[in-house]
């Protein structure tokens, strides 16, 4: 059987043959994936309403491609309150938003109550409030810093009202491309550990992927082929969301970035190879608005949502710094030609606008 047969049978594709897929024509390729989204989805693209919190940029670690954490080039050291955390929670909260996504750099000087003190005061005051927050990456970061095992961070996380855990700080999981990248920071192994433990208390989280800078397809394939194995075991992923490099103001020399073509190619093949995640995220903060919005023809059936104020990928050269209004949002899916949906965190369906 070749390969488009494979596909059009939905039979599971092997390293070799998601590599192979890079070298079918765009559109041929993007067709396979959109049939699949169709099957899955319709013409449904998913939303949500969330704001995103970065409560500090002092960090630990020091990663190649980082633009956000303080450092030479980013001199303007920042850590919030839990009042100010609260504050922009509650105005967030008060008009719509359905999810704060709360993820900070490694910082070395607030211990871990900072962290859990802040998520129990946001689920206090706003039980309803969805709290996605806290990386694999952070969650190492606090083992390491304050001797607590995983288990131990993942149950204190629960405990102060976390509902489920961002898809950051996986980047690329090769282990040469990482410890050229981010070297210090949580390994591959340990990302992938701590996603399962996770999972194994019934919760759900997302992965990403952060690709167009150092890497090539090979690696970005054994990423997708790695998430789908453990996928396999625990089926806690809600979605994969493929991150495009930001090159602004940070340390890593890139030349050549990658074509809108490479980028659809790899949001397609993500949806081919990754059988048991559901939802395909274009997260236009990273793609561009534009292409995120053609994503949708390649497989991507989710566009995140309107933000609200963003400062990780925007110190980097996204535009995505205040975010989007969510009747922007909703006309230009619409627009696009696709079924503007509405979700909550967990995909529950809220709100379709035909
Ligand atoms: S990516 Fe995260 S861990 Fe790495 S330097 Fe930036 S803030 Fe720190």
């Amino acid at each position: 059987m070749n390969l488009i047969d494979k596909i059009k049978n939905r039979k599971r594709l092997n390293r070799e043959e998601g590599l192979d897929l890079y070298n079918l024509d765009l559109f041929t390729l993007g067709k396979l994936a959109d049939e699949i989204r169709v099957e899955k989805f319709g013409k449904k693209s998913y939303f949500n309403i969330n704001r995103h919190i970065n409560p500090t940029n002092v960090c630990a670690d020091i990663c190649k491609f980082c633009a956000y954490s303080a450092s030479r080039k980013n001199p303007n050291q920042y850590t919030m309150t839990h009042e100010e955390i609260l504050e922009i929670a509650t105005n967030s909260y008060n008009q719509g938003a359905k999810e704060v996504h709360i993820v900070s750099a490694h910082n070395p000087n607030d211990g871990v109550e900072w962290y859990m003190g802040a998520f129990r005061k946001i689920k206090e005051k706003l039980p309803s409030l969805h709290i996605k927050a806290m990386t694999a990456a952070e969650i190492d970061f606090l083992s390491r810093e304050y001797g607590y095992s995983y288990d131990e961070i993942i149950d204190m996380m629960i405990d102060s009202g976390v509902d489920s855990m961002p898809g950051g700080g996986a980047e690329i999981f090769d282990e040469k491309i990482r410890d050229y990248l981010c070297k210090g920071k949580v390994t591959s192994t340990q990302w992938l550990e701590i996603h399962e433990k996770w999972h194994s208390r019934g919760r759900m989280s997302n992965a990403t992927m952060l690709f167009g800078h150092i890497e090539n397809r090979s690696h970005r394939i054994d990423h997708i082929i790695r998430l789908r194995e453990l996928q396999d075991k625990s089926g806690g992923f809600n979605a994969f969301i493929p991150l495009v490099y930001q090159k602004e103001n940070n340390f890593l020399k890139v030349k050549e970035f990658p074509t809108a073509q490479e980028i659809l190619k790899t949001y397609a093949i993500s949806r081919i190879l990754l059988d048991n995640i559901p939802h395909i995220k274009a997260y236009w903060v990273t793609a561009s608005i534009n292409l995120a919005l053609i994503a949708q023809e390649f497989g991507a059936d989710d566009l995140d949502g309107t933000i609200e104020k963003e400062t990780i990928q925007s110190s980097a050269g996204a535009n995505s710094a205040n975010g989007m209004s969510q009747d922007e949002f909703i006309g230009l899916i619409k627009n696009s030609g696709f079924t503007p949906v509405e979700r909550d965190s967990l995909y529950n369906e809220l709100k379709v606008y035909n």
